[in-house]
């Protein structure tokens, strides 16, 4: 079992093409995980390609990889690199204990560098930032280090300054350790500092020490008496002012020439917190909650990705307590049902190993369970139904049609869609009653969107999605009884069945509830769920076309006839007398509301206020978020589509936004 403190479970962000994929490769590859050993001196791109084009596909492929690094466990999770206003994103924000932003140095922090930062921020993900490309023309350090600060309000603790830029880019200078390292043969070899190095590492070895006094006593005290804090005191303070979001650890090198790496390893073990380091988490089951801690002996995973291949489905957990055991049985939070786990797995980047269990803390992937969805909560197969919280997965809120080119590849189409719904529980795949033609619903136009440019790469087919369409909803205005007495007599036996009902408003966002509330056998009982069942069909099309929701009907009394009533008599006549109630009353519609995040720079939050009251915004409150702000405003879901392309150019692209539905409110 490995031990809680030697675990770290990290991610790797990036803006497209900052060097992720080469940065993932090189950490594979210098902590031995992909074997290309003797090919490395021949140095041929020839004899060097092949393997790591193998990898490359694996890497991508796989949502966790597992390789170790100084006797130490390093769980690589993988992030989405798009903005996503999915599950994608909280569900690989969740298993993630810190993360490595990687810029490009010659870019220094491009748009998406900053959503995903932001993104980071939001689920106080604590990191480091590897400043990559210094071999390229044009790549700068320092711009790249006054840019965090400035475009994302970030403190850079800045731990190494790079020895040469571009192609003279050779080693780098510890801020820390006082200490030069040389880069060769894709390792750091030490060197100590000559007069005119340790002169350049003095003012930034001030200011780190300021920056740490800042939050931590034991520097303080230091630099208040003039002395210097240790080594070991120092990589403490940068530790735990990295856990607290106070700052960032900025580290430089080369991921194509292979160069820092290893001293990034060492950060990652350094600086960015352990499961153990970590608060318990939260499950609820109904309105108890718990807290499951490393420590717990009950069993609770979360699975956070589901990906199929030859074998079948494999699901990535992270446990969080207890123990997931090969052959064990486990209870599937959401649905209640209990699977089986026959293999428990760790995922390598070129093979996955069988093992017999995963720990607390620890990530991994595992077969057999047939239910299982990217968002359920395990819990051992005794336990009650405990899922993490936070974690409910929204209904669809935006439908769009599908369109194929033919019925070939509409039905390639249809077949990876259904794939997906089954790896994103917040897509649905449908065909509109009206036009027959395929729907796809999710939780927002670029959410469709994205996934019908995945599909479309994928099976290399041409598809178009139709204009988006909001799902609506429709409640009631009021509150009505009605009787109603429904008889007919066709041939043999008739029908005869009564019902008296009320339908009242419940509060908005609690649904349906049904109440029985006869007394002395008005009805039988075998026809009560006869009755309720007419309600519920009833409830699918309200006066405008569209299901009911947040009423609740009561059943008062009944009549019934020994012969001529049946289940068809009362389901019938409780569907009437529904429609019956809800004409008398009237209902109003109800449209889906987002709560929407924008964080945009101080220049544009005029602009994007005054968009976001024109689409029907209701602006709640603004947070200063490094230099910018970050405005929260409720908006109707139908407001939103085109939003992504107008902040863009709102901003000049700078600003980003999130958006999650937060239920519906009359139109
Ligand atoms: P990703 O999109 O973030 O995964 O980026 P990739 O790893 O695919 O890299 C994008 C491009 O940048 C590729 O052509 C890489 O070879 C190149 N690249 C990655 N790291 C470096 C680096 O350290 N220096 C230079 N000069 N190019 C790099």
């Amino acid at each position: 079992m490995t031990r809680l403190s030697t675990i770290r479970n990290i991610g790797i962000a990036a803006h497209v093409d900052a060097g992720k994929t080469t940065l993932t490769e090189r950490i594979l590859h210098v902590t031995g995980r992909i074997r290309h050993s003797g090919e490395v001196h021949h140095g041929t791109t020839a004899t060097d390609h092949l393997p790591e084009e193998r990898a490359h596909g694996i890497t991508i492929a796989s949502a966790a990889t597992y390789t170790q690094w100084q006797g130490q466990t390093v769980n690589i999770i993988d992030t989405p690199g798009h903005v996503d206003f999915t599950i994608e994103v909280e569900r690989s924000m969740r298993v993630l204990d810190g993360a490595v932003a990687v810029l490009d140095a010659s870019q220094g922090v491009e748009p998406q560098t900053e959503t995903v930062w932001r993104q980071a921020d939001r689920y106080g993900v604590p990191r480091i930032a590897f400043v990559n490309k210094m071999d390229k023309v044009g790549a700068d350090f320092s711009m790249t280090v006054s840019e965090l600060r400035e475009k994302l309000g970030a403190t850079p603790l800045v731990l190494q300054l790079p020895l040469g830029e571009e192609r003279e880019f050779r080693g780098v200078l510890d801020i820390v350790q006082l200490c030069g390292w040389q880069f060769s043969n894709e390792q750091a070899i030490r060197f100590e500092l000559d007069a005119g190095q340790l002169q350049l590492a003095r003012a930034p070895r001030q200011t780190l020490t300021e920056q740490l006094a800042e939050h931590d006593d034991t520097v303080m005290a230091a630099y208040l008496s003039g002395t210097e804090p240790t080594v070991d005191e120092l990589n403490a303070s940068i530790r735990s002012c990295t856990a607290a979001l106070h700052g960032t650890p900025v580290l430089c090198g080369s991921a194509l020439a292979h160069q820092g790496i290893t001293l990034l390893l060492d950060a990652v073990v350094a600086y960015l917190p352990s499961p153990a380091d970590l608060a318990a988490v939260q499950a609820q089951c109904g309105d108890d909650a718990r807290s499951f801690g490393p420590e717990d002996p009950e069993p609770l995973a979360f699975v956070f990705k589901v990906t199929s291949d030859r074998y079948g489905k494999l699901f990535f957990v992270r446990v969080y307590s207890g123990t997931l055991e090969a052959g064990s049985y486990v209870l599937n939070s959401m649905t209640g049902e209990r699977e089986r786990i026959t293999r428990v797995l760790r995922m390598h980047a070129d093979h996955e190993e069988d093992i017999s269990a995963l720990h607390a803390g620890e990530i991994g992937a595992v077969r057999g369970p047939k239910t299982l969805r990217t968002g359920a909560t395990l819990v051992g197969a005794g336990s009650r139904a405990w899922q993490l919280a936070g974690l409910t997965v929204a209904e669809p809120v935006v439908s769009r049609s599908v369109q194929s080119a033919d019925a070939a590849s509409h039905r390639k189409l249809v077949a990876a869609l259904t794939r997906m719904a089954e790896e994103d529980p917040t897509l649905r795949l449908g065909s509109d009653p009206e036009t027959g033609s395929t729907l796809l619903s999710g939780m927002g136009e670029l959410h469709l969107e994205m996934v019908m440019e995945r599909v479309s790469r994928e099976q290399d087919v041409t598809a178009k999605l139709g204009n988006p369409s909001v799902a609506y909803r429709e409640t009631v205005s009021g509150a009505a009884t009605i009787e109603h007495v429904l008889r007919r007599q066709t041939g043999g036996n008739g029908q005869f069945a009564g019902v008296q009902l009320r339908i009242e408003p419940r509060e908005r966002g609690l649904g349906v509830m049904f109440v029985d509330a006869t007394v002395g056998g008005s009805v039988p009982r075998t026809f009560l769920s006869s009755i309720q069942s007419g309600v519920e069909g009833a409830l699918q099309t309200g006066l405008s076309g569209y299901p009911v929701t947040d009423v609740q009907v009561t059943l008062l009394s009944g009549k019934h006839h020994a012969v001529d009533s049946s289940d068809m008599a009362f389901r019938t006549a409780a569907a009437e007398a529904f429609r019956l109630a809800l004409v008398q009353v009237g209902s109003v519609l109800l449209e889906p509301v987002m709560a929407v995040e924008v964080t945009t720079p101080d220049t544009h939050v005029g602009v994007v206020i005054g968009d976001l009251s024109s689409r029907r915004g209701v602006v709640l409150g603004m947070d200063a978020r490094g230099n910018g702000q970050s405005v929260r405003a409720q908006v109707p879901l139908v407001e939103m589509f085109g939003y992504a392309t107008q902040l863009r150019s709102l901003s000049q692209g700078r600003a980003s936004f999130s958006m999650t539905f937060i239920g519906y409110q009359p139109t």
